[in-house]
Order: structure tokens, then C-alpha cells, then sequence
């Protein structure tokens, strides 16, 4: 009891003094958006920390979807969907998925986080062997962990790192490597045909998380696929409908077999209610919006080269990103926190990524491009960031 009481007052302090010093970046409130920025504390601030890549929250017909699930279904389930929660637009959204992702068949939890966690618990188990990359997902992490396989990981990105663990496992267990398709702290991409070489010579599978990928890769933002070109190769598609999409939840898309089974042995399918109505009819309204206005997925990836070029002739460290996640490195905490403040000063709602989420002394801010920016909202962030670089040296 006392230990448990001196943890979490030693905690609190620690905030406290953060806070105290005005480095304290966390849970702050936004009190309304217009697109690309948000109204904080009555300043309006440019949002660079925003999953919504395609600018779809607020998008009328979307808005629309979700009120007129509401008017139909009401805003609750009669639970949990292998009993008495499924309804008809649980059906739409997951055959809506299963078309745009081009697989046979789609199932939907309440969250990303909860999708994975559930769905590589549920096919994985004792005696099976995960591999993952050192950069995957917190909720990859879990669901290996919670999975009881054996749980190895190679480090990022490194293909002779992965053969080596490919090899060193038997070929009569079953062996999955699950990777993000875009690092979520790095911006990067996942050399997939690459792994997917590798996954067929060792009679392996593959599962591949889209969070930051869907809307954001491809032509037509279908995700790492298409912009690979590849066909249907991956075994497992994971995506959130939390990210891209302004809604919550999560899927798994992939053949009819693999569906049904975790339709009736994933626990968080068995044993937890059925997305709300609103959630599946925003989600289903944005993969239309999707692919009717391309002109966002154009003015995203033109947003980001713009953004990646103007950084990286100032000579800013932004790793090997390509996608609309743009790490800056800075390096000391401290220093990034200082750079965060003056930034916010400026109006540019920016947010520090520190240790442990990653490896110590590669603090940096993590800024999200969006397709509602114009150019001159990067070039006024790119300005900033130049002015914060003669005060405290980054580059
Ligand atoms: C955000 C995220 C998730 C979790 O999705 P939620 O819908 O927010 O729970 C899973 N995987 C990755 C890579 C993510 O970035």
C-alpha cells in the first residue's frame, strides 16, 4: 500500500515540476477545429500532430453517415456481436473494408489497439513463433506478449536480421512476421516485397498493420499494397478506423476462413460490444470519400515532398521518412522540450516523442502533414523551425 501510494506520488511530482517549468505538453484541450487548425485555449493553432492525414474530421457526408446511423439504429448495440450486437451497418462497413482493401472478407473491433491485441492473441499461441520489428507497434508488442508465443524481434527494418531469426526457428512451427507498413514514430516504410520474399522461402506469414498507411499510400490511397503494387500477398491486414478515417475502430481483412475464425474466438469480438452505429456509418461514408476526392491524397503527398525537401535543404535530420509522419531529430530531451515551447509560442500545436517511446537520445518532435495545409502553412512551420535551429542548434 505504501509503495503503491509512493509511486504515485513520485509520478504526480514529476508532473507537477514539468509543469511548473511550462515543458508540460500533454492533454491539453481543443476546444474546436477548422481545418488545419484547431482552437486551443482561444488561440487558434496550426495542427501539426493530427492522425487525420486526409483532413476527413468535420467532412459533411461523413457527419451525415454517422447522424443518419443514429436516427436509424439509435447510438448503442444490443451488445456483443456473435450474440445480439450485429447489425446490418457492422455488415456494410466490413464488406465496404474487405472491397476497398480487395480481400475476401473484413471483421471490426472497437479499436486499433484492441484489434491486435485480440487478433494475434487469438491465431498465435503456444508452441507458434512471432517476429517483429524492434519499431512495431505498443499494441503489436501486447498481443505477442498476451499470445504466449514465442516473441522474437529483429531489428528495424534489417532483412538479414529477419532471415537470421526466419532460420534459426523450426519450418514445423507456425511462424508469422508482423510489421507496420509505416513507422509510426519514424515515418518510414517497411520494405515489404522484400519480407514477403523472405516470408514465402520460409513458409512463414505475414501480418501487416496500415495504421499510418491507409489513405496515406498508393495511388489511390489503398495503402502499401498499391503502392508496392503488389497483389493481395499479404496474409493478414490490420488497419484502425481512428487514424485516416474519423471514426474508432479497428479491422482485420483478409480470406473468409481467417474472418470466420476470429468472428468466434477473438475475445474482444465474444466478449465485447459491437461498434457503436455512428462510428460504422462515419466509416463507411469516408472509404467513399475517399475514393471519390483524390484530389486529397495528391495534395497530401504534395504536402509532404514539400515539406520533407524545405527540411532537409535547412539540413534537419528527418531520418529515412517518406510519409506524412516527419520526425525532426534534436537529440537531448531538454532541448526538445525547449524547442516544443517555442514553437507552441508561435501557434503551431507541435508535440515532443521523448524516451521511452523512442531510443534515448533521439528525442525529436514529431510532426503530421495533413492535406487541408497549403504551402504556406508548411513554409511558416519550416520558417519556425529555422528561427528555433539559430537559438538552439539542431542541425
Ligand atoms: C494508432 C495505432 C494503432 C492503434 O489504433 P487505435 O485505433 O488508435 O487504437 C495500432 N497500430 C499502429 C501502428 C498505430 O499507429
Amino acid at each position: 500500500m505504501e509503495n503503491f501510494l509512493k509511486k504515485l506520488n513520485e509520478f504526480n511530482q514529476r508532473c507537477e515540476d514539468i509543469k511548473n517549468a511550462n515543458l508540460y505538453f500533454y492533454l491539453r484541450s481543443i476546444e474546436s477545429i477548422e481545418e488545419p487548425y484547431v482552437i486551443v485555449n482561444g488561440r487558434k493553432m496550426l495542427m501539426l500532430a493530427s492522425y487525420s492525414y486526409l483532413s476527413l474530421i468535420g467532412h459533411p457526408l461523413i457527419n451525415q453517415y454517422a447522424i443518419d446511423a443514429i436516427k436509424k439504429y439509435g447510438t448503442g448495440t444490443h451488445g456483443v456481436r456473435i450474440l445480439a450486437g450485429t447489425e446490418k451497418i457492422h455488415e456494410e462497413l466490413e464488406e465496404t473494408i474487405a472491397s476497398f482493401k480487395n480481400r475476401e472478407a473484413c471483421v471490426v473491433f472497437s479499436s486499433g489497439y484492441v484489434t491486435n491485441l485480440t487478433s494475434i492473441s487469438t491465431l498465435f499461441g503456444r508452441g507458434d513463433v512471432v517476429i517483429c520489428d524492434k519499431l512495431d507497434h505498443a499494441s503489436i508488442v501486447d498481443g505477442c506478449r498476451l499470445s504466449g508465443a514465442a516473441f522474437l524481434r529483429f531489428n528495424h527494418n534489417d532483412l538479414k536480421d529477419l532471415e537470421r531469426k526466419l532460420q534459426n526457428t523450426s519450418n514445423n512451427r507456425t511462424r508469422v512476421v508482423i510489421v507496420d507498413a509505416v513507422y509510426s514514430m519514424d515515418g518510414d516504410i517497411s520494405p515489404i516485397p522484400e519480407i514477403l520474399d523472405l516470408v514465402r522461402k520460409y513458409n512463414a506469414l505475414l501480418m501487416v498493420d496500415e495504421a499510418h498507411s491507409l489513405g496515406v499510400l498508393g495511388k489511390n490511397g489503398k495503402g502499401v499494397e498499391e503502392y508496392f503494387g503488389l497483389n493481395n500477398d499479404i496474409d493478414i491486414l490490420m488497419g484502425t478506423l481512428s487514424k485516416t478515417i474519423p471514426s474508432v475502430g479497428g479491422y482485420i481483412a483478409g480470406s473468409k476462413i481467417l474472418v470466420n475464425y476470429l468472428k468466434h474466438n477473438a475475445r474482444a469480438f465474444v466478449f465485447s460490444a459491437a461498434l457503436p452505429p455512428a462510428a460504422c456509418g462515419a466509416a463507411i461514408a469516408s472509404f467513399k470519400v475517399i475514393e471519390e476526392e483524390k484530389w486529397r491524397i495528391e495534395k497530401l503527398s504534395k504536402n509532404i515532398n514539400h515539406f520533407l525537401d524545405e527540411l532537409k535543404k535547412a539540413g534537419f535530420n528527418t531520418l529515412n521518412s517518406q510519409t506524412a509522419i516527419v520526425p525532426l531529430i534534436i537529440g537531448e530531451e531538454e532541448k526538445t522540450l525547449k524547442v516544443t515551447r517555442f514553437m507552441q509560442d508561435r501557434d503551431i500545436f507541435v508535440l515532443p516523442v521523448l524516451h521511452p517511446a523512442v531510443p534515448i537520445n533521439t528525442s525529436r518532435l514529431r510532426m503530421n502533414v495533413t492535406a487541408s495545409m497549403d504551402k504556406e502553412h508548411i513554409d511558416f512551420v519550416v520558417d519556425a523551425l529555422k528561427e528555433a535551429d539559430k537559438l538552439f542548434k539542431i542541425t
